[in-house]
């Protein structure tokens, strides 16, 4: 298995009675990192939610989609992450350059970021006619102990979560990556005892990593050799924006709205969140937009 690519494996241990998943997301949150600027204690809060979203998104199927919103009382206010069953990653934070002193552990201090009270909201899109929605209250602000508690409160799936972002001096991402382990029925008081001492003792996933563990070696720190991959999953930054959505958007503010923007500045410039990619509008573009947007006549 290559070291240097952005990849989750999934599958079980233990007979069956824990389902595993890990993954390597150093690509994807050093193009967020890049894309939205962000600084390091900002870098590590969206990086590590980036990471529950890349594994979340692998326990869903087809077509099915999700979006995390962590809404803390921090500094970096709301972060956002959608993700799906392909692998692809999307997210950003209100305040990326957030950036706080280390903590009195000397790590990035990502609950000072986000905050230690708020809500994680999770939403997903299951082809249904209403999306499944989860909330839970911040009870930490590291995020892998807040995903933990809402798979425990929201989801009834006892499991442990461990992410980690490492970032160089110059702010850019050296390693990230997580780990989703999750108790299935038929796992004794015993072995729950041997899986929460070994994950007790895993040193930090980052760690791991920039020892040349691969996903699939993290998991070996903690459920040792009896381990199966089912399989793996390319990960990657992917943003579904594009000029039609844009215009769609712009179209959609009417025609009173539309008729102030030409009139207040001639153009128009639009900035996706996710990704940050700015589209651009002259007068005459948004002309048309205009007539797009003004009431057809009754015939
Ligand atoms: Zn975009």
């Amino acid at each position: 298995m290559e070291h240097n690519k952005d990849i989750l494996v999934r599958g079980t241990a233990w007979g069956g009675k824990i389902r595993v998943f890990a993954a390597r997301t150093t690509e994807l949150v050093g193009e967020l990192q890049r894309r939205h600027g962000t600084m390091p204690t900002a870098t590590a809060a969206l990086g590590r939610t980036a990471t529950a979203g890349a594994i979340m998104g692998a326990m869903l199927k087809g077509e099915e989609k999700l979006t995390i919103q962590v809404k803390g009382e921090g500094p970096i206010g709301q972060i956002v992450v959608d993700a799906n069953a392909h692998g692809e990653v999307r997210g950003y934070a209100d305040h990326p350059h957030v950036h706080l002193a280390s903590n009195d552990k000397g790590k990035l201090d990502v609950a000072g970021a986000v905050g230690r009270s708020g809500y994680i909201h999770i939403s997903k899109d299951l082809g249904l006619k209403e999306p499944y929605r989860g909330s839970v209250p911040i009870i930490s602000g590291e995020l892998a102990e807040d995903f933990t508690y809402y798979f425990a409160v929201s989801e009834q799936t006892p499991s442990a979560v461990g992410l980690g972002v490492l970032v160089d001096t110059d702010g850019s991402v050296i390693h990230a990556g997580g780990f989703i382990v999750q108790i299935l029925p038929g796992l004794t008081d015993e072995e729950l005892t041997k899986l929460e001492q070994a994950v007790g003792m895993i040193p930090p996933v980052t760690a791991l990593l920039d020892q040349g563990e691969t996903p699939e070696g993290v998991l070996k720190w903690i459920v040792g050799d009896d381990l199966v991959i089912h399989d793996t999953l390319p990960l990657a930054f992917a943003c579904k924006c594009s000029s039609d959505r844009v215009e769609q958007t712009l179209v959609s503010l009417g025609e009173s709205e539309l008729t102030q923007i030409i009139e207040d500045n001639g153009k128009a410039e639009v900035v996706c969140h996710f990704c940050n990619e700015t589209y651009s509008f002259d007068r005459t573009q948004l002309e048309k937009l205009l007539d797009q947007a003004k009431p057809k006549p009754i015939q």
